[in-house]
């Protein structure tokens, strides 16, 4: 069963790891640079809300710039475009 809602947010984000953490971790250039030194991957490599988190940013791909469940906005279009054709394998 889905979250529920918790005021304009899902319950889910309560269990966030990047609760409270610095937006700017979070916003993604592209560049091999920041994807291999952004402080947000690290914790998106150990939260226990990833695949959540990645669902809401594939529904919602207009809101969900930056860093989502380890990924890059490309990535996710990648990840969309699979789906879409029926081939999709999330990590
Ligand atoms: S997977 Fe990453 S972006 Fe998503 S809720 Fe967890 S820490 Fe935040």
């Amino acid at each position: 069963m889905d979250a529920q809602p918790l005021g304009s947010r899902p319950v889910w984000r309560t269990e966030a790891l990047c609760r409270g953490k610095p937006a700017a971790w979070f916003i993604a250039s592209g560049s091999g640079r920041v994807r291999t030194t952004n402080p947000a991957l690290e914790l998106c490599v150990h939260c226990s809300v990833t695949e959540r988190c990645l669902d809401e940013a594939l529904a919602k791909p207009q809101w969900s710039l930056g860093i989502w469940a380890g990924t890059m906005p490309r990535e996710r279009a990648g990840i969309a475009k699979s789906m879409r054709d029926g081939c999709a394998t999330r990590t």
